[in-house]
C-alpha cells in the first residue's frame, strides 16, 4: 500500500470504529489498524448495558463486530496488523505496521488504555495462569475457588461482585482503609456475603510459579508492617490503566500520566494528528464517551483535510 491515505485510524475499539464509519462516510476512505487487541477492551466483557439503543443489553463483543461491520459497510479498510513506529515531524505522516509503511495525510489516533499490573515478578509468570486482569474474561475458571482482587474503585467493585457468582469467596485487598468506588458500587460489594475486604495493604508475591498456578498471595499491612499469607486460586488485578501511548512518545504531547493532550475538539499538537477514546480520556472512559470523540475526530479531520486541499 504505497498511495497517500486522506485518513489512517489506529486502533479499533469503540473511538476509532466510530472514527472509521463517520470518515468513510465522508468518503475518506480510510484505513484502520486493528492492533494486537482488535476490538478494544469491550471485548473482554460480557453485557454492555449502558450503551444507549440496546435496552436489554449487549455483549461486548458483538457490539465491537457490529460497529466493524457498519464502517466497513461504508468501505472502511481494515489492516490486522500492529503498528510499530511513527513519524509525525511532517506530512505525509507515516505509520510502519509489521506489515509496511502506510503514508497518510490525517491521523486519528484511538489506541485506548491498558490494565495496570502491580510490578510483582511472578505476576507476569503468571499471568493467564491465576492471575488475570479480566474478571469477565477469566472469572469461568475459578468455579468454587477463592481468589482475590486488588483495588478499591469501581472496577475492583465490579470485578468482586461479578466473581462471586464463580469463586467460593472473594477478598478484596486496598491499599487505603476507604474504597474509591461511587457509593451504589460499594454498597453492592459490602452486602455480599462472599465479599470481604482487607484494607490499608498490599499484596507483595504471588506463590507458586515453580508449579505455574497460583496458590497463595503475601500481602503486607502497610501501617502495621505485617505479612500475611491468603491461600487463593486466582488473582485478579483492577487498579485502573494506562494509555496505550509509548508509540508517540516524543511526538505527540501528553500530560503526567501519559494520555494524549487534545484541544479545540480532537486536535493534538502535531496539525492533522487527532486522538480520541479513552487514549485522551482518563475522566469518562466510557464505549458511548469514546464513541463520541470518534465521531468528533472524523468531523476535525475532515474539515483539516479540506482546508488543506485534499
Ligand atoms: P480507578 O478508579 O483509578 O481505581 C483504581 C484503584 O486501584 C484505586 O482504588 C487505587 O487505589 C488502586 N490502585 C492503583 N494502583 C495501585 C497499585 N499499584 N497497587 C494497589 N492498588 C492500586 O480505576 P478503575 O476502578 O479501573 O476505574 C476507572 C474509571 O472507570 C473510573 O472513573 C470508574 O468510575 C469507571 N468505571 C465505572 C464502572 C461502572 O460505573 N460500571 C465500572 C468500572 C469502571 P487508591 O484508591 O488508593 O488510589
Amino acid at each position: 500500500m504505497d498511495d497517500v491515505r486522506k485518513v489512517v485510524v489506529i486502533g479499533s475499539g469503540p473511538a476509532g470504529l466510530t472514527a472509521a464509519l463517520y470518515a468513510a462516510r465522508a468518503n475518506l476512505r480510510p484505513v484502520m489498524i486493528e492492533g494486537l487487541e482488535a476490538g478494544g477492551q469491550l471485548m473482554m466483557t460480557t453485557a454492555v448495558e449502558n450503551f444507549p439503543g440496546f435496552p436489554d443489553g449487549i455483549m461486548g463483543p458483538d457490539l465491537m463486530g457490529a460497529m466493524r461491520s457498519q464502517a466497513e459497510r461504508f468501505g472502511a479498510d481494515m489492516i490486522r496488523g500492529n503498528v510499530t513506529s511513527v513519524d509525525f515531524s511532517h506530512p505525509p505522516f507515516k505509520i510502519v505496521t509489521d506489515e509496511g509503511e502506510i503514508q497518510a495525510r490525517a491521523v486519528i489516533v484511538a489506541t485506548g488504555a491498558s490494565a495496570k499490573l502491580l510490578g510483582l515478578p511472578a505476576e507476569r509468570s503468571l499471568m493467564g495462569h491465576g492471575v488475570s486482569t479480566c474478571a469477565t474474561c477469566d472469572g469461568f475458571f475459578f468455579r468454587g475457588k477463592p481468589i482475590a482482587v486488588v483495588g478499591g474503585g469501581d472496577s475492583a467493585m465490579e470485578e468482586a461482585t461479578f466473581l462471586t457468582r464463580f469463586a467460593s469467596h472473594v477478598t478484596v485487598i486496598h491499599r487505603r482503609d476507604s474504597l474509591r468506588a461511587s457509593k451504589i458500587m460499594q454498597d453492592k460489594a459490602f452486602d455480599n456475603p462472599k465479599i470481604s475486604f482487607v484494607w490499608d495493604s498490599e499484596v507483595v508475591d504471588v506463590k507458586d510459579p515453580a508449579q505455574g498456578v497460583v496458590s497463595a498471595i503475601d500481602i503486607r499491612n502497610l501501617k502495621t508492617d505485617a505479612l500475611s499469607t491468603l491461600p487463593v486460586d486466582g488473582l485478579f488485578l483492577a487498579i485502573g490503566h494506562t494509555p496505550n501511548t509509548s508509540l508517540f512518545s516524543g511526538q505527540l504531547e501528553m500530560d503526567d500520566a501519559g494520555y494524549l493532550i487534545t484541544r479545540d475538539g480532537t486536535r493534538t499538537n502535531v496539525p492533522g494528528i487527532f486522538a480520541c477514546g479513552d487514549v485522551q480520556d482518563h475522566v469518562y472512559r466510557q464505549a458511548i464517551t469514546a464513541a463520541g470523540s470518534g465521531c468528533m475526530s472524523a468531523i476535525d479531520a475532515e474539515r483539516f483535510l479540506e482546508h488543506h486541499g485534499h
